[in-house]
């Protein structure tokens, strides 16, 4: 699918009026309140919106925003890839009355007559949301894996039954005379 530059903003009521669509592409290093809690500002992030007018009447903007970045692996402390995807099932609204009354389903986007939506704040707004609290690494990949056999002494030592030191268990394997 071809993707175009994410538009600034839109008149969203006039986008539901005409059934319109978005499929477009915003690189992560323009969302600043985004990559303020990602590892780098590399990546970017597939926009695709659905607007229009459902049964009910409500004016909805549906879709979702899949990002590719990275995040600082709260183990190691380096950068790692994933993915955050973020779901949007809103309706515009004009007021707080009108969002609450809107079904359980619909998440309320309030918006002046004259106001444009500016899709960067509604992209980052719902990415963080979905960002992860804290990332870690696979451990067979992550650079501070601790290897089994380090752990293991300590195991051993709990083996040891109640009365056998060191030296007895030394004695047990040392050759009779
Ligand atoms: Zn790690």
């Amino acid at each position: 699918m071809q993707r175009q530059p994410l538009p600034k903003f839109v008149d969203a009521r006039k986008f539901v009026a005409g059934g319109m669509e978005i499929h477009a592409t915003k690189q992560v290093a323009e969302l600043s309140r985004f990559t303020a809690g990602l590892a780098n500002t590399s990546g970017s992030v597939d926009v695709d919106l659905r607007f229009f007018r459902s049964e009910q009447g409500f004016k909805c903007i549906t879709g979702t925003a899949l990002s590719r970045v990275e995040v600082l692996c709260q183990r190691c402390m380096t950068a790692m890839p994933i993915c955050i995807e973020a779901e949007f099932n809103l309706a515009i609204v004009w007021t707080d009355e009108q969002a609450k009354a809107l079904p359980k389903s619909l998440d309320p986007l309030i918006l002046g007559e004259d106001e444009d939506l500016v899709l960067a704040d509604l992209l980052q707004d719902e990415l963080i949301i979905n960002t992860p609290f804290v990332s870690y690494h696979d451990d067979t990949v992550c650079q501070v894996f601790v290897p089994e056999q380090e752990v293991l002494p300590v195991e051993v030592v709990s083996d040891v039954e109640e009365g056998d030191t060191p030296f007895a268990i030394l004695g047990q394997l040392k050759p009779r005379d």
